[in-house]
């Protein structure tokens, strides 16, 4: 079995009761039944207290004031402090890691919607960088791996690592900077040239033709600076203000999984795109001066939606092997990354201009609980995506 891990995954530790937003509150933690089995064993001592907590028919921990009831009032986990972390259910001692599993490879990521994951994802100085190791265990039979398509697997592991160079372009010498002082294409022009490549793939994977993709790959890995690549993606500045209010609808029609989360919301769009298309084209103006070319927070903000990009595209991208969606993943990280800057956008206008890194994290991490954790939001943002050009 190949395992596949970013070059950060080890880093990631709990930082527990100094957590600013902990995973042991809000959300419904299911219990595995070898653990409750393992639970149901404690009969006395810790046994009753933790009987207490568990709902035995649902499966899972019983919540107290939105909390899991094992929490104490430091924020520690009293099962971990009685017995030890050996005693987590699987739940609780996997999260925030998480495993995609494709014939022979297991892919393991960390979550962003961890506050801990997300400062080192999203913090990373150095780019991205997938270390792979294999061991003798050999993958169990399993009938989901009877029709996985290698071939196709293959030519998304190569397509990824192309978008993975897109994004993090900063050499090319690129037609239009539009005064990028990094050098190479702007961050947005990075962006257009990762979802034209989704789409010239998608068409190779709608035909049934996954060895067409070499071609399409041989072309975006050579040259991809000279403008022909961005095609209908190239994005026309002056619809901003109309494309990202109408893609914003649509994460107001989200579930939402935190109370906490529609304050963005609203936030947002009273901010960005109530009061109309000049309103909206003045707020964004002083948001450039600290944050485009030239500005003080450009680099960093920089390097932050691109490891914002690289995460998304490094835990979705392979799974398009299960759905044939290649586009939507692409455009899901895209779409992700735009919006993430208009909540900063927010943030940075209602708060006076007196947001840090910090800031950009903590949006980052709830931003991704609302998505990531709901698969209702997940599949249609994926839906929406994949049959329109929201992104
Ligand atoms: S959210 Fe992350 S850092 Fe916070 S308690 Fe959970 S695992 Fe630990």
């Amino acid at each position: 079995m190949r395992y596949v891990k970013p070059h950060y995954y080890d880093k990631f530790s709990c930082t527990a009761g100094q957590c600013p937003d902990t995973c042991c509150a809000e959300w419904l933690i299911t219990i595995d039944d070898a653990s409750l089995e393992r639970y149901a064993g404690f009969k006395s001592g810790f046994g009753s207290r933790l009987a207490g907590a568990i709902d035995w028919e649902e499966g899972c921990f019983l919540q107290y004031k939105g909390r899991c009831s094992l929490l104490n009032e430091n924020g520690l986990c009293d099962m971990v402090a009685e017995l030890g972390e050996e005693y987590l259910c699987e739940t609780c001692s996997r999260y925030p890691r998480h495993v995609e599993e494709f014939k022979g490879v297991r892919e393991l990521s960390l979550s962003l919607s961890c506050p801990a994951a997300a400062e080192i994802i999203l913090g990373c100085g150095e780019g991205l960088r997938l270390l792979q190791e294999e061991d003798e265990v050999k993958e169990p039979l399993k009938e989901e791996f009877e029709d996985f398509d290698l071939e196709l697997f293959h030519r998304l592991q190569e397509s990824r690592e192309i978008l993975f160079r897109i994004i993090q372009d900063k050499e090319t010498e690129a037609g239009s900077t539009e005064g990028n002082m990094g050098g190479g294409p702007s961050i947005e022009r990075r962006m257009h040239m990762a979802l034209e490549l989704a789409g010239r793939l998608q068409i190779c994977v709608d035909a049934g033709k996954a060895s067409d993709m070499n071609g399409v790959l041989r072309e975006f890995s050579t040259v991809y600076n000279d403008g022909i690549h961005e095609g209908e993606h190239a994005f026309d500045e002056k619809r901003r203000f109309f494309r990202m209010r109408e893609g914003f609808a649509v994460l107001q029609g989200l579930e939402r999984l935190r109370d906490e989360w529609e304050e963005v919301l609203s936030g947002t769009w009273n901010t960005l795109y109530a009061r109309g298309e000049a309103h909206y084209l003045k707020v964004r103006g002083i948001f450039l001066k600290e944050y485009g070319a030239g500005g003080r927070f450009y680099e960093d903000w920089n390097r932050f939606l691109e490891n914002f990009l690289l995460f998304f595209l490094y835990t979705y991208f392979c799974g398009a092997v299960y759905d044939d969606w290649v586009y939507s993943k692409v455009a899901l990280a895209v779409f992700s990354a735009v919006y993430i800057q208009e909540f900063v956008m927010f943030c940075y206008i209602s708060s006076d201009k007196s947001i840090d890194k910090g800031d950009w994290v903590e949006l980052a991490y709830r931003y991704a609980r609302e998505i990531e954790h709901s698969d209702n939001n997940l599949n249609l943002l994926e839906e929406l995506l994949q049959n329109s050009r929201l992104a």
